[in-house]
């Protein structure tokens, strides 16, 4: 079966009544028939059968065996750190997520968790990092925000053969473009914020594990933890699900053409697009994806943060706001919006130049979407040669 009509199809009929929507189940609690006995669900921190259906879903569409739904990408994050012990080490992609890492440093620094950040574009690297404590390695693929590309399958084996548990967060490629389960990872996580979700409208994370045994341990921390998705968020993620694979392959085809646009315009210095012949690890991406995604990002000939903020500031189409992977563009400026709280030093390092930009490109029509960069880049040159002007 096609991956558009699995996906349709992995959402169920409501077998109590028909309903062709997901009920949602607004409630905290359950009568039981005797103490203990109940028709599965207890207390809705524990269980609510409209998540339920959700973790189904997305277990479905990874290829998993659990899958488990939190209140945020974060809190998915969290609660995949919280299987490891103080004394263990993460070895983590450079080009992280902001977020996450200032949940390793910051939160689980003090819990005596290390984390070694390596560019794990290139294998070698990921061998030469790892330590005899190193027991989960995390990937993110593209990252964010340089769209740095990972070689899921080989990085597995190594995983594998030292006893290491790999987890991708998936975010960027979501299940419809890569399913990181089914090339050996043991755990995918997603920030169901971005394309599961699909519309800007909700905050969700959701966590996918290979096995039943992690899967119960994630499961058991979702329970003691706490951060659970709520019955009416989870509803909003299954239905963002519905139009996933449609959305996905127009977000890709758009911004393939924006990247294209962007890679021949004199302004541009730089276009990190995995879809591009030009990309690092283009073969790679083309190998463990089946499209390269909604993402794109570049830097300006002209590398100040100044000069960056003259091209967010004058889009029209493209608003200015965090996050990525809805209906409507936005863009970013990274240094100054999601990853300033990785230190500059940390942060050019990793590729995140002071004039990056990052576009979500959406779903309107790409030769708008197109347009509205060009007259936003056409004023950066203005001001580059009115100030070019002004030193003579
Ligand atoms: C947004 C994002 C997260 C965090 O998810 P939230 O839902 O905002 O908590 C994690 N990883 C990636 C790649 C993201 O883009």
């Amino acid at each position: 079966m096609s991956k558009a009509t699995t996906l349709i199809h992995s959402i169920p009929v409501d077998p109590l009544t028909g309903s062709v929507s997901v009920p949602i189940y607004q409630t905290s609690t359950f009568v039981q028939e005797e103490p203990g006995v109940h028709k599965g669900y207890d207390y809705a921190r524990t269980n609510n059968p409209t998540r339920a259906t959700l973790e189904d879903i997305i277990a479905k569409l990874e290829g998993g065996s659990t899958g488990i739904a939190f209140a945020s990408g974060l809190a998915a994050i969290d609660a995949v750190v919280k299987l490891l012990q103080s004394g263990d080490e993460i070895l983590a992609v450079d080009d992280i997520y902001g977020g996450a890492f200032r949940l390793f440093t910051h939160i689980y620094g003090k819990f005596g968790i290390k984390v070694n950040y390596t560019d794990t574009t290139g294998i070698a690297n990921v061998v030469d990092a790892l330590t005899p404590q190193t027991k989960l390695i995390w990937l993110e693929t593209p990252t964010n925000p340089t769209l740095k590309i990972s070689d899921i399958e080989a990085i597995a084996e190594i995983a594998k053969q030292n006893n290491i548990l790999l987890c991708v967060d998936n975010t960027f490629a979501s299940p419809a473009l890569q399913q990181p389960i089914k090339l050996g990872a043991d755990i995918v996580v997603h920030s169901a914020t971005k394309y599961l979700g699909g519309h800007s409208d909700l905050i969700a994370g959701l966590v996918v594990t290979k096995s039943e045994e992690v899967g119960a341990q994630i499961k058991f921390i979702q329970n003691a933890s706490g951060a659970i998705l709520s019955p009416h968020d989870s509803w909003l993620v299954i239905r963002g699900v519905e139009t996933l694979h449609l959305r996905v392959q127009q977000h890709s085809r758009n911004a393939l053409a924006v990247a294209e646009f962007l890679q021949q315009h004199p302004a541009v210095d730089k276009v990190y697009y995995p879809g591009l012949k030009s990309h690092l690890n283009h073969e790679i991406a083309a190998k463990q994806q089946s499209a390269f995604g909604g993402i794109v990002s570049f830097n300006l000939k002209e590398d100040r943060a100044e000069a960056a903020k003259q091209v967010v500031r004058n889009t029209k189409l493209f608003k200015l706001a965090e996050s990525l992977g809805g209906v409507k563009s936005l863009l970013c400026h990274p240094a100054t919006m999601t990853h300033k709280s990785i230190p500059a030093e940390q942060r050019h390092a990793a590729g995140v130049a002071d004039s990056l930009v990052r576009l979500s490109v959406g779903l309107e029509e790409v030769e708008d979407l197109i347009e509205d960069i060009q007259q936003a880049l056409a004023k950066v040159n203005a001001h580059q040669l009115k100030s070019l002007s002004v030193n003579v």
